[in-house]
C-alpha cells in the first residue's frame, strides 16, 4: 500500500510553481522558490511529524481583511464528526505530541469539545487557535472553563494593543471583546505564572509590511497590555501575512500586490530553511485531505502532485508512515515563511536561535 501512495513528486519546477498561482494572481518577476532553495543546496523534506494541525473548517464569526482562508460567518465547509473521528485515528497513528486545532473559529464546530477531550485523553498537547471573540458567540459561554479544565494551550489573535488597528483589521467591536476575553482567560489562570495554562498572543501586521522583531514587540505588548488592561500572557508570536485569499484581494485593490510579494522575496533568509514548520508537521483540512501546511491548503496544493491523500481512504498507520520523509510541495508563497526572521504558526523562526 505504501508503494501505491508513493507517487512521483513534481520534477518540472516551472510546471510546479505554475500550478501554485493562477495567471491573474501570479506576482510579476518573482524568482522560482524551488530554484532559490536549490541554490542553497536544499530540497525540502518532512523529517518527522511532531505536530498535526487540524483545520475544522472555514466557518468563523469574523471576516478579517488578512484571512488567507477567506473564512467567515457564511462559510459552510465544516469538519464532520465522522471526519473528526478519522482525524483522531490519524493522530494516534503518528508520533505527534501536539495537535494544533484551527479554523475558521474551531470552537464553533459542534465536534470541537469531543475532539479536544479525545486528544487530551490520548495524551496529546492540544492547542486552540482562538480569535477570542468566538468565546462570546451563542453557546460558548463556558468554553474558556472547558479549555482550562482540559489544559488546552490557547493561541489568541491580537494584532495590536490599540482599538483602532484591531478593529480596522478584524472588524468593529473586536478589540473590546478581545480584551474582555483575555481578562476572562487571565482570571482562569491563563497566562499567569505557575498556572500551567499557556496563553500566547499572535501579532500580524495590519498592512503590507513585515513584522518587527518578535522579542521587542513582545516586551512592548506585555508592557501595554499590563498597564492599560492588567492583562498578562506568555509569549507573543509574530506572523507574516500571506498574500493569499482575502489579503491578496486587499493588496490588489490597493495596488500593493506585486510590491508586497517583491518585498517577501527580497527578504529571503536562507537560515530560516532548517526551521520551516512543514518539516515536522502536517495539516489536515475539514474534508480530510492532507496538506503540507495551512497555506498549501489555502492554495489547494494537495500532497503528491494533485493525487491527494484523504483520511479514511488508506489505513491511518500507512498514511502516517508515508508522510514522513515526503518531499514538500513548495510555491512562491513559501517566500512568506522565509522572509526576514521567518514565519510559522509558532511565530518567528529565528527567534530562539538569534535570541532576539
Ligand atoms: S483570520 Fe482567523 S478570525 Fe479572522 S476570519 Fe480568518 S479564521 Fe476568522
Ligand atoms: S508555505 Fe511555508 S510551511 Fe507551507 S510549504 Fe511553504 S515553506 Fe513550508
Amino acid at each position: 500500500m505504501i508503494a501505491l501512495l508513493g507517487l512521483p513528486f513534481f520534477r518540472d519546477i516551472e510546471e510546479q510553481e505554475h500550478v501554485t498561482m493562477s495567471d491573474t494572481l501570479r506576482p510579476v518577476g518573482l524568482p522560482s522558490f524551488q530554484q532559490r532553495i536549490e541554490r542553497e543546496g536544499i530540497r525540502l523534506q518532512r523529517t518527522r511529524i511532531d505536530t498535526v494541525q487540524l483545520n475544522l473548517g472555514r466557518l468563523c464569526n469574523q471576516s478579517c481583511t488578512h484571512c488567507h482562508l477567506e473564512a467567515g460567518p457564511h462559510r459552510t465547509e465544516i469538519m464532520s464528526r465522522a471526519m473528526a473521528e478519522l482525524a483522531v485515528d490519524f493522530v494516534a497513528a503518528t508520533e505527534a505530541r501536539t495537535v494544533d486545532i484551527t479554523g475558521g473559529a474551531p470552537e464553533l464546530n459542534s465536534s470541537f469539545r469531543w475532539l479536544v477531550e479525545r486528544l487530551v485523553k490520548e495524551g496529546r498537547h492540544v492547542i486552540d487557535r482562538c480569535n477570542l471573540t468566538a468565546l462570546y458567540e451563542p453557546g460558548q459561554q463556558d468554553t474558556p472553563n472547558f479549555l482550562a479544565e482540559q489544559g488546552v494551550e490557547i493561541v489568541a489573535s491580537m494584532p495590536c494593543y490599540t482599538r483602532e488597528n484591531v478593529d480596522q483589521q478584524r472588524g468593529g467591536g473586536v478589540f473590546d471583546k478581545s480584551i474582555a476575553a483575555l481578562r476572562r482567560l487571565n482570571e482562569l489562570g491563563y497566562g499567569r505564572e505557575g498556572s500551567g495554562l499557556v496563553l500566547n498572543v499572535v501579532y500580524n501586521p495590519i498592512g503590507a509590511f513585515l513584522p518587527p522583531s518578535q522579542r521587542q514587540l513582545e516586551a512592548e505588548y506585555k508592557q501595554e497590555l499590563a498597564s492599560r488592561f492588567a492583562i498578562s500572557f506568555n509569549q507573543l508570536l509574530t506572523m507574516v501575512n500571506m498574500p493569499l485569499g482575502r489579503f491578496a484581494n486587499r493588496l490588489k485593490a490597493r495596488h500593493e500586490y506585486d510590491t508586497y510579494w517583491a518585498s517577501l522575496a527580497a527578504a529571503f533568509n536562507p537560515s530560516t530553511l532548517d526551521y520551516l514548520m512543514c518539516r515536522n508537521m502536517v495539516s489536515v483540512a475539514w474534508d480530510g485531505f492532507i496538506y503540507d501546511c495551512d497555506f498549501n491548503q489555502a492554495m489547494g496544493l494537495r500532497l503528491r502532485n494533485g493525487k491527494p491523500i484523504r483520511l479514511g481512504e488508506s489505513p491511518a498507520k500507512e498514511v502516517a508512515l508515508h508522510l514522513v520523509a515526503q518531499e514538500i510541495l513548495v510555491g512562491l508563497h513559501c517566500y512568506g515563511c522565509t522572509a526576514d526572521a521567518g514565519s510559522s504558526c509558532q511565530g518567528a523562526l529565528q527567534y530562539e536561535k538569534k535570541g532576539s
